[in-house]
């Protein structure tokens, strides 16, 4: 998995009112956040095992965030860190239905070279997600997975419409959350703009919807499918996305049939925003059983 982490200061919010100075704030966490932080707690989790690559500061928040990762299983041992530089921190406002607000701090430019990318570490992957956010490093990590047959996902979320015209074209899995999509294709339809995808060179692309569930569709048959969300009462949505992706990934490397990975992650994100913590392997296999597709 590669790409970004930021580290989440995260409030639960007993009441929204304006203005503001009414909230009242009823806990508060640290931990690991990001796409790729993550995806990654969720593959290994869920019981891949997972190597991730990105990039923090040499700060205070630095430190932990690798470490969060690593004491959840993930191999950070190939993760940069980068001199003199902030790692980004977000501050995440959670009120009582589980929505959030989200206040971040990008961090300092931590460097955009991907000469120190092992790629050759790919060659052992059942499968490659990445987050669009490090344009170089995507690129060049997804054209060597492609080259050698290794399944490729992105997080097509809320990039620039022009980066993900150039990085969609190189993956199998174009897996975008709504916004992500209207980026890649404004002013096209959900499916027309998935049949875009598809027409890229994707061999399938979805889309991401909270509650009204997964569209998707693959490049053999260009019909659009719907895979529901699971019933679940959500506490806390941060991540869903982020957790469906890391799900996402590890059913595909496990060579699961596609409409079997859909409902794999869309149990895995569901679990997230139910209870705010990413799910194990147990507790998503249960859901599958009770709510049967
Ligand atoms: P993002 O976090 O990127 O905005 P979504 O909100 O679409 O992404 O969530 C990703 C996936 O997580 C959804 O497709 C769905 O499967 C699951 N999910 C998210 N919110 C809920 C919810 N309230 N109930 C059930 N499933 C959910």
């Amino acid at each position: 998995c590669l790409g970004s982490v930021v580290m989440d200061h995260t409030f639960h919010v007993q009441e929204v009112v304006q203005p503001p100075s009414k909230n009242r704030a009823t806990s508060y966490a640290l931990g690991a956040g990001g796409l790729a932080a993550n995806a990654s707690i969720a593959v290994s989790r869920l019981g891949g095992n997972c190597i991730f690559w990105g990039r923090v500061g040499d700060d205070l928040n630095g430190t932990p965030l690798l470490e969060a990762l690593a004491a959840q299983g993930v191999d950070v041992s190939h993760c940069r860190r980068a001199p003199n530089a902030r790692t980004p921190v977000s501050a995440v406002l959670v009120d009582p239905v589980g929505e959030r607000s989200i206040f971040a701090y990008r961090g300092d430019n931590l460097g955009t070279d991907p000469a120190w990318l092992p790629l050759h570490l790919l060659d052992k992957a059942q499968a490659f997600l990445c987050d669009p956010r490090w344009p170089e490093g995507s690129a060049a990590a997804l054209d060597y997975a492609r080259a050698r047959g290794i399944p490729t996902v992105i997080d097509g979320e809320k990039s620039e419409t022009r980066l993900l015209l150039d990085l969609i074209p190189r993956v199998d899995h174009a897996v975008f959350s709504q916004p992500g999509l209207g980026n890649y294709a404004p002013g096209l339809k959900p499916a027309d703009a998935l049949r875009k995808a598809i027409a890229d060179g994707c061999k399938v692309a979805a889309v991401t919807r909270g509650e009204k569930g997964t569209l998707w569709m693959t490049a053999e048959d260009q019909t659009p499918r719907v895979t529901p969300a699971f019933r679940v009462m959500a506490t806390n949505t941060t991540g869903a996305g982020d957790v469906f992706h890391g799900a996402y990934a590890l059913a595909v490397a496990e060579g699961q049939p596609i409409d079997r990975v859909m409902r794999f992650a869309s149990a895995a994100g569901a679990l997230r925003a139910r209870d705010g913590a990413t799910p194990d392997r147990a507790m998503l296999e249960q859901l599958l059983r009770d709510q049967p597709g």
